[in-house]
């Protein structure tokens, strides 16, 4: 469908404006496919493609201006390109533009604004509507989400082995990566360091069901090519600082993307951060998605969370009482796993405490949000439309 040059994508952002360079009269079949373009969205793109825009991947998102990959119209070529992505959103919210979405670009029309220096700018003129996203709290404002990936379909946990795992955190991870619509599947990284990976594999997979918990190293490489059998073509890499996922994602990728810690930038509260959020190519094709540390990790929803206790949902469905709420009332199935230890308590409290900062958040949470989270992306296809039939 793609050959490999599609892989090799251009760091130069330089961008012609000229306006009156044609479209190119073949058009190269899906040159973005192994960024996950597919012909369902090719579909949903053809509108957007008669007024003259070309679908673009964010590969990072800052304050108002975007890397862009796209496929050259001239060439069919993937490069990267600099955009203007004020048009749709520049707030932190979770309607906001984020890495992975895949938008209707304008290379012709030159925005406003320049560049830094004399770089030229594309304009992002319309996002498509999202498969999936992560979001989370924001740091400052309680009530907003931030989207921090979006068309994801493998989220990948990070998980070191040096150190005991922390299971409620995984726990966390697991319950996220549902809630974005994407699979969830786990990585226990460092394996050289440690003896003991296959219990510490069966502990996490305890506290994970349904999901695949893979014990790999990306200093001796063991595990990787399982690994990488397992991912989605678009995977988001999370877990917490020091998991090990800059060096995972360039034993994946096969080269030097990311700058493994010590070169991080310090911020303000003297955190760790990543300043670069990327879509990196794989060889074997699809992309990672490498997002900052994620910190203070909310969710929205709950769905999520009961795909992540799985067999907690189930045993509710057996309490007498369809509103039981597991503490006290009689016939309640799942008193009687904790009584008789088929559900450990420790999950049953990880549990609790999940729904807890679920039912806080929702609290804090504007009620229209989860409605609107809905809407949002008929609103911006029905703005893209009105862009292109003024
Ligand atoms: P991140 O914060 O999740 O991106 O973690 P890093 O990739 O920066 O890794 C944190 C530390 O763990 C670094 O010192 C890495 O060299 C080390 N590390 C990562 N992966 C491995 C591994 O497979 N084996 C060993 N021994 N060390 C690793
Ligand atoms: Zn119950």
């Amino acid at each position: 469908m793609f050959d490999a040059h599609a892989f090799s994508v251009s760091s130069s952002s330089s961008l012609s404006l000229d306006s009156s360079a044609a479209p190119a009269a073949e058009p190269v079949p899906f040159p973005l496919g192994g960024h996950g373009w597919t012909a369902e969205l090719a579909d949903l793109f053809t509108p957007f493609a008669e007024a003259g825009l070309v679908p673009g991947r964010l590969a990072r998102v800052d304050r108002g201006r975007a890397d862009v990959v796209i496929a050259d119209p001239d060439s069919g070529e993937l490069r990267t390109v600099r955009a203007d992505t004020r048009a749709v959103g520049s707030a932190e919210t979770i309607e906001n533009p984020c890495t992975g979405d895949w938008v209707a670009l304008d290379l012709g029309r030159s925005a406003t604004a320049r560049g830094e220096g004399d770089e030229p700018l594309a304009a992002v003129a319309a996002l498509l509507p999202r498969g999936s996203a992560i979001i989370r709290k924001s740091a400052g404002k309680a009530s907003e989400g931030q989207v921090l990936a979006a068309n994801i379909d493998t989220v990948l946990i990070a998980v070191s082995l040096a150190g005991d795992p922390d299971l409620g955190r995984v726990e966390r991870f697991v319950a996220l990566a549902w809630e974005s619509g994407a699979q969830p599947l786990v990585a226990l990284t460092k394996a050289d360091l440690v003896h003991d990976a296959e219990f510490v594999r069966e502990d996490v997979e305890r506290v994970a069901p349904g999901v695949a918990v893979l014990v790999v190293s990306a200093e001796t490489g063991a595990g990787l090519d399982v690994l990488r059998a397992c991912l989605g073509t678009t995977t988001a890499l999370i877990g917490q600082s020091g998991a090990g996922k800059s060096t995972l994602t360039n034993a994946l990728a096969g080269a030097q993307v990311m700058t493994v810690q010590q070169t991080r930038d310090v911020d303000q509260k003297g955190r760790h951060t990543t300043t670069t959020r990327e879509l990196i190519p794989l060889p074997g094709g699809g992309v990672l998605i490498d997002t900052p540390g994620l910190r203070g990790v909310g969710l929205y929803g709950g769905e999520g969370l009961d795909q992540a206790f799985a067999e907690i949902a189930e045993l509710a469905e057996e309490c007498r009482f369809d509103d039981c709420s597991h503490r006290s009332e009689p016939g309640c199935a799942v008193q009687a796993a904790l009584a008789d230890g088929t559900l450990p308590q420790r999950r049953m409290d990880s549990y609790l405490k999940l729904q807890r900062e679920n039912e806080w958040i929702a609290s804090r949470t504007d009620a229209r949000l989860a409605s609107e989270r809905a809407r949002v992306w008929k609103l911006r296809t029905k703005g893209a439309r009105d862009h292109i039939r003024p």
